[in-house]
């Protein structure tokens, strides 16, 4: 038997099917990641198709079959769909690159509120004009790394515990996060950090205001964050989006 529910949902990716559907992944506050076939949405005739843009947070109704891949989705009300963001290469450029985490990183049917939160939050704020969205895309990182669980800590070393400074040498260890300088020395396979990088992955971790944005210290922290979760997850191999905008 399928349910009739309600759904708050952000659109992630939409794809042409046969003549006139759709099928639309979209992750949901209730549900998580879902799949779902949205017949005829592509006709001119339909209410839903244009309301399903990728990024839109929307409203839907979808009957719900526990056990079927494909869920069926009949309406869509638009909450937001964020204009600015659309209009900026930029911005969709790291918009685009949450959406790619989410699609290629989060199981279906698993609800996090706090995952759906975070995502909306964070696509509202990219869509003010006066945001950065590079910072608030690697901002976004540190939380969703730390939501599928491998929190990055700047606050004491991760091998031994001693508290962390910004006047020592330390360490990203792609195994297993930010070491000391003395554990440093036993690990030199660690990408070693200076102190602006190791400031500014505390900042962005613990949301302290960031003085001097310097744009390639920012991009070194979003591809050491790459590479620490290719470590953990071997078939992810980075995200496709920030190499192809
Ligand atoms: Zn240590």
């Amino acid at each position: 038997m399928a349910e009739i529910v309600k759904a708050e949902a952000v659109v992630l990716r939409k794809t042409n099917f046969k003549d006139s559907s759709l099928i639309v992944q979209f992750y949901t506050k209730e549900f998580g990641k879902i799949s779902a076939m949205l017949k005829g949405a592509r006709s001119s005739k339909s209410k839903i198709g244009s309301k399903v843009d990728v990024l839109n947070h929307t409203e839907i109704v979808l009957y719900k079959k526990e056990e079927r891949e494909l869920q069926l989705v009949t309406q869509a009300n638009l909450k937001n769909y964020f204009p600015n963001v659309k209009e900026d290469l930029d911005r969709l450029k790291y918009a685009a690159a949450i959406c790619e985490l989410i699609l290629e990183l989060i199981p279906e049917n698993e609800n996090n509120e706090k995952m759906f939160r975070g995502l909306t939050k964070i696509i509202s704020l990219i869509d003010k004009k006066d945001s950065d969205p590079q910072i608030l895309f690697a901002r976004f990182f540190l939380f969703f790394i730390k939501e599928i669980g491998y929190e990055i800590s700047t606050k004491n070393c991760i091998k031994c515990g001693a508290k962390l400074k910004s006047t020592q040498t330390n360490a990203f260890n792609y195994e297993e996060g930010i070491i000391c300088s003395e554990c440093y020395n036993e690990n030199i396979l660690s990408y070693k950090l200076s102190s602006e990088l190791f400031e500014l992955f505390d900042c962005l971790s613990t949301r302290k205001k960031i003085n001097t944005v310097n744009r390639k210290s920012i991009n070194n922290v979003i591809f050491i964050l790459e590479k620490f979760l290719t470590y953990h997850i071997p078939e992810f191999r980075g995200i496709r989006t920030l190499k192809l905008l």
